[in-house]
């Protein structure tokens, strides 16, 4: 085992009180499992914000690694399907609330938890994706099992200027298609027609206790904000429509009726990333390697490095970050 020291953000609670600091650490002090990783790059996703900032006290037990993201290179491996030098990614799993997670050099974790990188992929790119993205795929994959095809009709993303709207608009416009993209940033209807919106509709629409059955207008739906807004998608999604719901960026509660359910056969399929088994993850990370627009991950994402990641918590929860952020993280 390695003597030598790296960089952690590590969060501590003091007399009930959440506190992040960047220290040095070493292999020593990691938790058990059978890989151990190097990480090279994390990412910054509304979950980290929440982790980062306590404000819904999702870890478990302290001193916490947040980051629940990373890639990097397998340094040690104690597990079957790896071996040194492998690249690999984790999403999920209880990283950064119960197992410590990308926010450090290095990771020890339950090999079962990683997939390979794509080769298409580097390291800061798979993180550019993160499990925002992968989760934006998931959704896509529940609305083609549900049978939502391009040629049916308009398909509406909500929280379109975040981490999994970004994603989710350029895979869905990328496979044909017609993606109406609900925002509350007007000023970035460029970015999300570049992205592939062919329209831009006010989140304001949506926002507010609407009526239970209103005029049908989409044939899918990926929907990252929950509340009133997935009871309103969902009373205006079409007859035998999805959507795919994985958000709480308004909030958790969901105020909706039976009424688009029993009355118009609409289906709302509830997308996890964390625990999602490794068939679905492996499907999912196949279909970004095979359909996802470099240049687009590009245009969408910001890299900071990892001293920063304390300070932009309470923006994410604000909804004031657009598209990505890649979580440099030093040597
Ligand atoms: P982001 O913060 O990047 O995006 C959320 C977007 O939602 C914002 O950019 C904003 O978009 C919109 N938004 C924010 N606040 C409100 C509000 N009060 N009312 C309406 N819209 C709002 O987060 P992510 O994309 O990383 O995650 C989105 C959601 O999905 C989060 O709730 C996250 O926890 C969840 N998630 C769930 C996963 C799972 O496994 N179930 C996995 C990944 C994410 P705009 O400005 O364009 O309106």
């Amino acid at each position: 085992m390695s003597t030598d020291t790296f960089p952690a953000l590590v969060i501590d609670r003091v007399d009930g009180a959440q506190s992040a600091s960047l220290r040095r650490i070493s292999d020593a002090d990691l938790p058990a499992g059978n890989v151990l990783v190097r990480v090279e790059a994390s990412t910054f996703n509304y979950k980290d914000g929440l982790l980062l900032s306590g404000a819904i006290p999702l870890i478990q037990s302290f001193p916490m690694v947040p980051g629940i993201d990373l890639a990097g290179i397998v340094e040690f491996s104690d597990h079957p399907d790896w071996e040194p030098g492998d690249r690999v990614i984790a999403n999920g799993w209880g990283l950064g609330e119960r197992h410590w997670g990308g926010y450090a050099g290095k990771c020890r974790l339950n090999g079962d938890w990683l997939v390979a990188c794509p080769a298409r992929f580097s390291s800061a790119q798979a993180m550019a994706i993160g499990t925002a993205g992968y989760t934006a795929m998931l959704c896509v994959m529940a609305l083609e099992r549900q049978g939502v095809r391009p040629e049916d009709g308009e398909v509406l993303v909500t929280g379109a200027s975040g981490g999994v709207g970004s994603v989710a608009i350029s895979l869905l416009a990328r496979r044909g298609y017609t993606v109406v993209a609900s925002t509350g940033r007007p000023s970035e209807e460029q970015y999300l027609n570049k992205l592939g919106a062919a329209s831009i509709v006010d989140r304001a629409r949506f926002s507010e206790k609407g009526a239970p059955l209103q005029p049908e207008r989409w044939t899918g739906a990926v929907d990252t904000v929950g509340s009133h807004t997935l009871a309103n998608v969902c009373a205006t999604l079409k007859y035998g429509g999805t959507v795919a719901a994985t958000g709480i960026a308004q909030g958790a509660e969901l105020p909706a009726t039976m009424y688009p359910l029993a009355l118009r056969g609409i289906t709302i399929c509830g997308i996890d990333s964390v625990y999602a088994p490794l068939a679905c993850r492996k499907e999912a990370w196949r279909s970004l390697e095979a359909e996802l627009d470099l240049d687009l991950l590009a245009a969408m994402t910001a890299t900071v490095p990892l001293a920063d990641v304390v300070e932009l918590a309470p923006a994410i929860l604000a909804g004031q970050i657009r598209g990505r952020v890649v979580v440099e993280i030093p040597s």
